[in-house]
């Protein structure tokens, strides 16, 4: 048996725990012999983590569920192989549900054409949909689920008494999850995500890529500002709510002003 790496009490994180990059964070949480993944990865890592978990003395049978923080390819491309060989089920938002089962390409990011991007997204069913205020039962913990849309329409965190597992709202940097309007990026639902969890109790920040951290009011203040500040430019093209430039440009052409 392979020694467990807990980051935090019930809380192995298998990136962590294999000491090399896999991929996504793939955190397991368990109450005694009772276990769930939050998000599972690429396809081409369900093997490792297999494995990974066999080493760790957790019966594969035990799995209680399979969550998806959201749809994204690099999250749950992984879900229908993984599936079936814990004979377990999926649990997502409805609207990730949907883009899963249907295997979509395009708002998960699977095919990116002009990038050369072309990826394969096996469809899976969802057995289980969850939304704000659910609660997601593994053992006696409980995972209580929050809808934080904003990188995605159907992007979910989950809490763990003061810990969040924060998908793709924020990362140790200050970075969010890509804005993009293709996938159902949405600004203003952007900073009510990003402003709950500065105003929550939780204390630590568990996101889908890259390290764990305390949450701090002011960093997340920063990319709040940075965010309300793509509201007004034209950075993210629709995604913005107004342009102040072009209404500017309007006035001065109308007072016959040439441009200075
Ligand atoms: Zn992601």
């Amino acid at each position: 048996m392979l020694q467990r790496k807990y980051i935090f009490p019930n809380v192995i994180e298998l990136n962590v725990q294999a000491g090399h990059l896999i991929g996504c964070n793939v955190y397991l949480v368990h109450d005694k012999e009772d276990w769930a993944l939050i998000d599972v990865g690429y396809h081409e890592s369900v093997d490792e983590i297999v494995e990974l978990i066999r080493d760790l003395d957790f019966r594969l049978s035990k799995c209680k569920t399979l969550i998806a923080t959201h749809a994204d390819v690099d999250h749950c491309q992984g879900l229908a192989k993984l599936k079936q060989v814990l004979r377990t089920t999926v649990t997502a938002h409805p609207k990730a549900a949907s883009l899963l089962e249907s295997g979509d390409r395009l708002q998960t990011f699977a095919e990116i054409h002009a990038q050369g991007i072309s990826e394969e997204m096996p469809p899976v069913t969802v057995e289980v949909h969850v939304n704000d205020g659910d609660i997601i039962q593994i053992g006696s913990i409980e995972l209580k689920v929050w809808s934080t849309p904003g990188h995605a329409d159907s992007q979910l965190a989950f809490q763990m008494n003061d810990l969040l597992f924060s998908g793709d709202n924020i990362y140790r940097d200050g970075g969010v999850g890509a804005i993009d309007a293709h996938h159902g990026s949405d600004i203003p639902s952007f900073i009510q995500s990003l402003k709950r969890i500065r105003d929550s109790e939780v204390k630590w920040l568990l996101p889908s890529h890259g390290p764990y951290f305390r949450k701090d009011a002011a960093m997340i203040d920063k990319t709040l500002q940075r965010l309300d500040s793509y509201l007004h430019l034209s950075d993210f093209g629709t995604c913005a709510i107004d342009w102040p430039l072009i209404e500017q440009w309007e006035q001065e052409i109308a007072e016959g002003n040439l441009p200075s």
